[in-house]
């Protein structure tokens, strides 16, 4: 039995319909939720649903009891996911899952002066848990969404440009599906069991790329601005951005000034036997949905 955590979210919804389309018996698969009703299509496919919180520790080791593969997706609730995912460690341990499998980041170091601190923390304590719990383990040390790049090209890109801290800095953004996808073929095969994977692009991209591509696509020039930290961080916050999405765009910026994103090696073109999306592939999508 595969169960799989956050399987209602984006990522684990996504790897639970690789799995099944190449191949997975749905009767093979465990899905933790933690609501049935946002769960009726995962129960239409035939998926068995477990309903759970990372809080409710009886919850999860009942969900993963005759479980062989654990997916720990890592939680969205940034302030108390250490400690969910403490929970679900333990629990997994207490239910006998035999290989965890755990969605971390990528970087470069673990200093606690690293600026992806405010997510590399929790992602630090969940780690050494695992390896701690004495369980096999597979840490999928994923790369930022290329998704994420729409919350910082905003809507109005093409008449207001690029306006992000990051200087030259890049990253190896990829796409949530191919995460997903490498996800559910590392789940698959028994021969995928390092202790960890590097889930990035090939190629990192800089923001005066994007830029000069989305000037390419439009026939607009798309100019690329890189303010000072501090001045991004108080235009954000002079236009109603939440304080804290405003400092992880931030923290994510001075991550890419820092090269902390970049792809010195990713193990994600074996996993998925072909190369990883592109942004220029992804943004060519992005345009062409746009303007039909
Ligand atoms: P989503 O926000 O779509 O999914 C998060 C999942 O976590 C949801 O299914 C949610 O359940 C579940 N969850 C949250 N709190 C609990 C809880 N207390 N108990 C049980 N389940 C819980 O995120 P994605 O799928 O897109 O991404 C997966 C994770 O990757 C994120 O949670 C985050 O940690 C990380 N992330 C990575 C990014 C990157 O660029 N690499 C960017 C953003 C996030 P429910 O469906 O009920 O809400």
């Amino acid at each position: 039995m595969i169960a799989i955590t956050g399987a209602t979210g984006q990522l684990g919804s996504a790897t639970i319909n690789f799995l099944i389309n190449k191949g997975v018996n749905p009767s093979e698969i465990t899905a933790l939720v933690r609501s049935k009703e946002k769960a009726q299509d995962l129960k239409s496919k035939g998926v068995n649903l477990k309903v759970g919180n990372y809080s409710d520790h009886g919850s999860l080791v009942n969900a993963f009891k005759n479980t062989n593969k654990l997916l720990l997706i890592s939680s969205n609730e940034m302030e108390t996911r250490s400690q969910q995912h403490t929970n679900a460690i333990n629990a997994a341990k207490k239910a006998g899952v035999k290989h965890i499998f755990y969605t971390s980041i990528q970087r470069k170091t673990d200093s606690p002066d690293s600026p992806l601190k405010m997510v590399l923390d929790s992602h630090l304590v969940t780690e050494n848990a695992i390896k701690a719990s004495g369980m096999k383990h597979t840490f999928l040390r994923n790369n930022l969404y290329m998704e994420n790049l729409l919350w910082i090209l905003g809507q109005n890109v093409l008449e207001n440009g690029i306006f992000y801290p990051a200087n030259e800095g890049r990253v190896a953004y990829a796409t949530r599906s191919n995460m997903a996808e490498a996800a559910a073929n590392i789940l698959m095969d028994d021969s995928m069991d390092k202790s960890e994977y590097n889930i990035s692009n090939s190629h990192s991209i800089s923001f005066q790329e994007v830029a000069d591509y989305l000037s390419e696509l439009s026939g607009i020039k798309v100019p690329y601005i890189s303010p000072d930290v501090e001045t991004y961080k108080t235009t954000l916050t002079g236009a109603g951005v939440p304080a804290f999405a405003v400092n992880m765009l931030a923290g994510f910026a001075i991550s890419a000034q820092a090269g902390e994103l970049m792809a010195g090696y990713s193990d994600l073109p074996k996993i998925l036997k072909r190369e990883p999306t592109s942004y220029k592939d992804f943004l060519k999508a992005l345009f062409a949905k746009a303007k039909s």
